[in-house]
């Protein structure tokens, strides 16, 4: 089968080559055919190689698929079940990470598609225990949104603690900020912002607008935290969520929030150095929540949106294409022609 491939360390160094069906080597796993698997910011950042990976390995941890062989300890599911997957793989659930419920950052995780073999391909192998059905109403190429959708469930919802009347302010109109400002309006944000530069102007702002924001706003073109101020009457963002990772970007959570809000903060600066106003966020007595990776009760939360919500979300996958295109597609979404895109085999 055709899998699109890291086959060693160092800039570039992908492309698609024949590979090997997978096969269950353990009894807990199971066999997938692949429907959809969306390329994430971390490919791009494996392409580049500033994100570790064990090559040569199968690229791609955003998928949906069928199972078509199951292990003989697997009890749970059967052929034909429609899945998505937790990319924990690896994780030792002995750790004291592990065993205070946060598996997902787990020092020895190994996810598909940097760790172990991912979903670019046609088939995939993982262990049963971190699968999720994909409820009957949601199609395969939507479900395979889940990942980044519990991301933003982990961090808008458990970590953020949105409530009713919450006014959010999300920074940063990548597929994560947009899924953000998504989950923000399904649990009852009452106003929800999106703010980016004018890069995002094109594509991206109007898709969050599309999918739940009620403001969209370019920072280059006008103060965007005076606009917040505006709106909720000078108090500021209840919730912040920093989806940029930029120094503009953190800059402007640190001005919206409001004083005893939160700020949670997902987007991975490019320099691991970054200038905080700190005595700023002492006067606020601000909360700044970090976060990484998706939980597991984030998983169920994220599919129980798509198949409950009256947005169309499949309007951020901009491509549904083949893997023998992928450099086209990780051009367009380098220069932000595309919000999501998806390789289909
Ligand atoms: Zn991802
Ligand atoms: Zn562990």
């Amino acid at each position: 089968m055709r899998a699109l491939v890291k086959y060693a360390e160092g800039k570039g160094n992908i492309e698609v080559r024949d590979v090997e069906m997978p096969k269950i080597n353990k009894p807990d796993e199971v066999l997938i055919k692949v429907h959809a698997c969306g390329v994430c910011g971390t490919d791009l950042h494996i392409l580049n190689d500033e994100f570790k990976s064990y090559p040569p390995v199968t690229l791609g941890h955003e998928f949906s698929g069928t199972i078509v062989e199951t292990g003989t300890s697997v009890t749970k599911w059967k052929k034909g079940d429609r899945v998505v997957c937790e990319p924990f793989t690896g994780v030792c659930f002995r750790c004291e990470t592990c065993r205070r419920g946060w598996v997902h950052v787990c020092e020895h995780k190994r996810s598909p598609g940097w760790g172990i073999n991912g979903a670019f391909t046609d088939y995939v192998v993982v262990p049963d225990i971190f699968l999720h059905k994909i409820p009957d109403n949601v199609d395969n190429v939507t479900a395979a949104l889940c990942e980044p959708l519990a991301i933003v469930t982990h961090e808008v919802l458990e970590r953020g603690e949105i409530g009713p009347q919450d006014f959010v302010a999300v920074i940063g109109s990548g597929p994560i900020g947009i899924l953000a400002a998504f989950a923000a309006k399904e649990n009852g944000a009452s106003k929800v912002a999106v703010i980016d530069k004018a890069s995002g102007t094109a594509l991206r702002l109007p898709t969050a607008e599309k999918v739940g924001a009620d403001y969209i706003f370019n920072s280059d073109d006008l103060d965007a935290a005076k606009a917040i101020l505006d709106i909720t009457g000078g108090k500021g963002a209840d919730l912040v969520v920093e989806a940029s990772g930029a120094q503009g970007g953190i800059d402007l959570a640190v001005n919206t929030v409001k004083k005893l809000g939160t700020i949670t903060a997902v987007g991975i600066p490019s320099s691991d150095r970054i200038s905080v106003r700190w005595g700023d966020l002492i006067k606020k007595v601000a909360t700044i929540r970090f976060n990484l990776s998706s939980s597991y009760t984030a998983w169920d939360r994220a599919l129980s949106m798509m198949s409950n919500t009256k947005r169309d979300l499949s309007q951020i996958i901009t491509h549904r294409s083949s893997i023998e295109d992928w450099k086209q597609v990780f051009d367009d979404l380098i220069a932000g022609k595309g919000v999501k895109a998806m390789f289909i085999p």
